[in-house]
């Protein structure tokens, strides 16, 4: 590439900018950290939003040249359908043990009262997932998927993150393979746990199953991860779902929560376990891919982890995290030898460092430079709200997520924000780009020309913001807590 293009910057090491700007290189884990470290939030906001626009090109070649460039979202609902949960990780206010006097698992006429809410909204996917109920059998499960697919069958059905698939794997009785006990499937072997993992997985896709999402994905480095998320699925397990369901043909999406106990090199060394995954992917020509990739920090209201003090930014000593981070990446220490790492680093673990909006954006950036192969990056505005979601627009996310219909498992650790669609084109189109509805696989549904005024243009009809208030397409929830609040968005 010449030095001719505006994106040239002097950098302490070595980095064709410009190259990876354009797709001809790739951005090194060193370099990631490099551009972490020096690069302005400016210049990482110009680069990631130049490669969303060239990623965003190539995936919507049709797209009309005369509109502004294509944002897109998707009308979806979380739906958890149980919070009994075997696991107790530690950034987690949502789990409840079964004999709690708010535990519940919803039965299939809840389940489908909400789902009828979404399809009258013009919602396409239910999001389904846990808590990892140790309790319930395999035939729960695909009843739940088959009852779905025969009332709704164009509802996509997005479901099951592997933490849940690895509690499966330990808990489901098949007739030829073996259980263990929960949380304790890792004692099976390797190829014994493959199979029923695929087992299981077929079953389900059978019975109704679209794809999987990248929930548990939280932060691989295994010196943090033992840390944060006790129970649940290590790096090795999560990827290995992923990859079975990729071989099965299922679309994922990836995800990380940063902004607590690890170490900035933490997160991207998490990004290069999934960039590797996916290059596995297409070099296998596996049907199913990693589609999405979305990085959020940690919330830390009513959870455990959240109890640890704040790590002092004025500080002259190193963030812990970022100490033990050095020691790992360098080859000086073993993050699988716990002992080791504690004995190393004993204030490790024990103070978080929280992410704001600049961090939140710069990492995010950054994921987008480095993700080549992944389409699209999403903004976080169910965690850092309306206003910093439509910044991220600007730092490489091409993908505002759904409208939250509903959502549980971060609004019990404090966040708030809830948007219907209106208010979602509107922070799209105000932020100079075309609203667009979208489906699982990224597939435009309907664009939001905002040439004529359409009324079917959800922003377009809203002659008066100010007025505006957050309940076209929210009905009233009974079945699970909701600690969310209306929104109103101020007029332009
Ligand atoms: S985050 Fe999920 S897996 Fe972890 S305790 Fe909460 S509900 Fe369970």
């Amino acid at each position: 590439m010449s030095g001719a293009t505006p994106y040239r910057r002097a950098f302490s090491h070595s980095i064709d900018i410009d190259a990876i700007v354009a797709g001809d290189a790739r951005l090194s884990f060193e370099q990631a950290m490099m551009l972490y470290r020096e690069a302005t939030l400016h210049d990482l906001g110009r680069w990631s939003t130049a490669v969303a626009d060239r990623m965003i090109a190539k995936a919507y070649p049709d797209f009309p040249k005369q509109l502004p460039g294509v944002r897109t979202y998707v009308i979806d609902r979380n739906i958890n359908y149980t919070n009994v949960c075997s696991a107790r990780c530690t950034f987690c206010a949502f789990r409840r043990d079964e004999d709690e006097s708010d535990a519940y698992t919803l039965d299939q006429s809840q389940l489908h009262r909400k789902i009828q809410e979404l399809v009258d909204v013009g919602g396409t996917q239910v999001l389904l997932q846990g808590g990892m109920h140790p309790g319930l059998p395999i035939e729960f499960y695909e009843d739940m998927l088959r009852g779905i697919k025969a009332k709704f069958p164009t509802v996509h059905v997005h479901g099951f993150s592997p933490p849940e698939f690895v509690e499966f794997v330990a808990v489901f009785k098949l007739d030829d393979l073996p259980t263990t006990p929960p949380g304790k499937s890792k004692q099976l072997p390797a190829d014994l746990w493959q199979a029923k993992l695929e087992a299981i997985m077929r079953r389900l896709q059978a019975a109704g199953l679209d794809s999987i999402p990248g929930g548990g994905g939280e932060i691989f480095a295994e010196a943090v991860r033992r840390r944060i998320g006790l129970g649940k699925a290590d790096a090795r397990q999560w990827l290995d779902v992923m990859r079975c369901a990729h071989r099965l043909g299922m679309f994922t999406s990836a995800t990380m929560m940063f902004g607590h106990i690890e170490g900035v090199a933490d997160r991207f060394h998490h990004m290069q376990f999934i960039r590797d995954a996916q290059d596995e992917a297409i070099a296998q020509n596996f049907r199913g891919r990693y589609v999405s990739f979305i990085s959020w920090p940690f919330q830390r209201e009513n959870t455990p982890m959240g109890r640890l003090p704040d790590y002092d930014l004025e500080s002259s000593e190193p963030f812990p995290g970022d100490q033990l981070a050095e020691l790992v990446y360098s080859g000086q220490l073993d993050p699988n030898d716990k002992v080791a790492c504690d004995k190393a680093l004993p204030g490790a673990g024990k103070v978080v460092r929280l992410s704001g909006a600049v961090d939140y954006l710069r990492t995010q950036a950054i994921s987008r430079l480095f993700f080549d192969n992944i389409h699209s990056i999403g903004s976080s505005w169910v965690t850092m709200g309306p206003r910093i979601g439509q910044l991220g627009l600007y730092h490489g996310a091409t993908d505002m997520g759904s409208i939250m219909m509903e959502e549980n498992v971060v609004s019990a650790a404090g966040t708030t924000y809830r948007l219907d669609e209106a208010v979602l084109c509107h922070l799209i189109r105000s932020s100079g780009f075309t609203p667009a509805q979208r489906d699982n696989r990224y597939q435009l549904l309907r664009i939001h020309d905002s040439s004529g005024g359409s009324a079917a243009s959800p922003d377009l009809s809203v002659t008066d913001w100010s007025r505006h208030r957050f309940a076209t397409s929210q009905s009233a929830d009974t079945d699970a807590a909701d600690n969310s609040v209306e929104l109103t968005i101020d007029a332009k």
